[in-house]
């Protein structure tokens, strides 16, 4: 680096690998919703980070590119890494026997019946019951399979959630299951502690509350094990006050909050959020216009999972257009869980445009610059120099393809940090 350089290029950066010719460069680089759209483009990328953007001659003027590794983009799209903000990543075994009786049989309790006929429990506390049976070798074996499947389809930061253990021991083994994702993968893996996720059947109300404040609140604070704390408020779940006890003692411990919102009623839980300034308020199935509001004033960050309201054929649909209308900042989220096996952020974008009237790009910046937002991080989700070199490459000649091709994965290569993670793109016979 400190060569003499007798061209007198030395003050340029070099450039360790250059994607270049580029169809299109999605940038993510303004406001909202605007993905930015450079043509013929190229980026240069020093070490982790992007160096630069832009047209070929722009590009080597700031960069010193000769030398570098080349990657050719022509007739493909580039775009920053997808972000998914919302997950339950880690849990045991799955409910795979629940979700198919469901398709013939709407009525929850005769999918009860049908499945206790069988010797199997339904709903979350089935899982955490598998859950708390497995060891942490199967844990993290079973999340990081599905990681790699997220990975392979161009996610490079994802946020996991505990809360399938509910009880101290088996919530710090979940959140600690995080952290070795985080070290044996190569996508960031960002840590929320969800021990308010519902009721265990083993401990009384009152008892569990206290238990969340005093007991493991502190302790994952001291491990350092979660970024995020984040509380199911909703009918049947925890109550608005509740979850702001919960919330306060969280931030005063560390960790920022994040609210599961009006996904089936609304008793206050996007209010509280505005309130408090969360991080970002998740699901929205029923919040209140002036709620949307307040949220968008507030500057919290609105996750919305068409992939789970697909899933659990949700009998209120969110309202995407209404958010966006009332300035709302919005991040799109698989929301993987063993109700909602969805992978792909590509799956997701296809659901939120045609089922609620997103535009490609608006989905496309959701899924990636707004997924960052809603997790506070200000060094990715965009194609611009200083940004981390998340980025994936689509064998598709223009970005729309990514809501077209429906059930597919449009990824030829994922970058990591500057380093190709996943290539794909030599298909069998190729
Ligand atoms: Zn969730």
């Amino acid at each position: 680096m400190s060569q003499a350089d007798p061209t007198g290029d030395s003050a340029r950066p070099r450039a360790d690998l250059v994607i270049r010719d580029a169809s299109q460069v999605l940038t993510c680089a303004g406001v909202p919703y605007e993905v930015g759209l450079l043509e013929n483009a190229w980026i240069a990328l020093a070490g982790e980070i992007i160096a630069a953007v832009g047209s070929r001659e722009a590009v080597e003027a700031a960069v010193d590119c000769a030398g570098a590794e080349v990657i050719d983009a022509r007739g493909r799209v580039v775009a920053p890494g997808f972000v998914d903000s919302h997950t339950h990543l880690v849990f045991g075994g799955s409910r795979v026997e629940e979700y198919a009786a469901k398709m013939t049989a709407s009525d929850p309790a005769a999918v009860r019946a049908m499945l206790e006929e069988r010797g199997l429990k339904t709903g979350p506390m089935a899982t955490v019951e598998r859950t708390r049976a497995c060891s942490a070798a199967e844990l993290l074996d079973s999340a990081a399979a599905r990681l790699a499947g997220m990975l392979a389809s161009g996610t490079t930061t994802v946020e996991s959630k505990s809360g399938y253990g509910l009880s101290t021991e088996s919530e710090l083994l979940l959140l600690e299951t995080n952290r070795a994702l985080c070290q044996s993968s190569p996508v960031d893996v960002l840590s929320t502690f969800l021990g308010a996720h519902g009721f265990p059947e083993d401990m009384a109300r009152d008892a569990y509350l206290g238990c969340l404040i005093d007991d493991m609140i502190p302790r994952v604070a001291a491990a350092g094990l979660a970024e995020f704390a984040d509380v199911w408020c909703d009918d049947g779940y925890y109550t608005a006050a509740e979850s702001r006890r919960i919330l306060v003692a969280a931030r005063e411990a560390g960790m920022e909050p994040k609210i599961h919102a009006d996904a089936y009623s609304y008793i206050g839980a996007s209010d509280l959020a505005a309130d408090m300034g969360a991080v970002s308020v998740d699901h929205l199935n029923y919040t209140p216009r002036s709620v949307m509001g307040a949220l968008a004033e507030a500057g919290v960050v609105g996750v919305i999972m068409p992939a789970l309201d697909f899933a659990v054929k949700h009998p209120r649909p969110f309202d995407a257009r209404a958010m966006i209308e009332e300035g709302m900042t919005l991040a799109l989220a698989t929301d993987i869980c063993p109700g909602c096996w969805a992978e792909s952020q590509q799956f997701v974008m296809a659901l939120a445009c045609r089922s609620y009237a997103m535009s490609a790009s608006e989905a496309v910046w959701a899924a990636t610059r707004g997924g960052a937002h809603a997790l506070g991080l200000h060094d990715r989700g965009s194609v611009t120099p200083g940004q981390l070199a998340d980025l994936q490459i689509w064998g598709v000649p223009t970005f729309e393809h990514v809501i077209y091709r429906l059930g597919g994965n449009v990824v030829d290569q994922v970058l990591k940090r500057g380093r190709v993670v996943v290539d794909r793109a030599l298909k069998a016979g190729g």
